[in-house]
């Protein structure tokens, strides 16, 4: 019972932060019509975002494709998924290391 409702008090949510508020030419469907945006997750608690652990990388969503609109033909500069993890100096666990606060134990890194 008190895991559950912990479970539902808390919770690491994404957070669509848009970049830029000019929408740029979509290389898929040639419209003008994708957004700079950025899904940052954060650690929440009754439904408020009071932690950021982890920072996106910045992409391009075109409304009309309903997608990211970056895999061909864009200028943004390319990341390379990491696969790195660091593992939590509280809890031991490990997560990817771009996280800058444990999604475990939700202390900063
Ligand atoms: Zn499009
Ligand atoms: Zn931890």
């Amino acid at each position: 019972m008190i895991e559950s409702f912990f479970f539902f008090i808390g919770g690491v949510q994404p957070k669509i932060k848009v970049l830029e508020e000019t929408p740029r030419r979509c290389p898929r469907c040639g419209l003008h019509q994708a957004y700079l945006k950025r899904v940052d997750h954060y650690l929440s608690v009754f439904f408020i975002p009071v932690l950021k652990i982890k920072t996106g990388q910045p992409a391009l969503f075109c409304n009309r494709c309903e997608r990211p609109a970056d895999d061909s033909g864009s200028d943004l500069p390319r990341s390379q998924p990491s696969t790195a993890t660091r593992s939590c100096s509280y809890c031991d666990r490990a997560f990817p290391a771009d996280y800058t606060f444990c999604p475990v134990c939700g202390r900063r890194l």
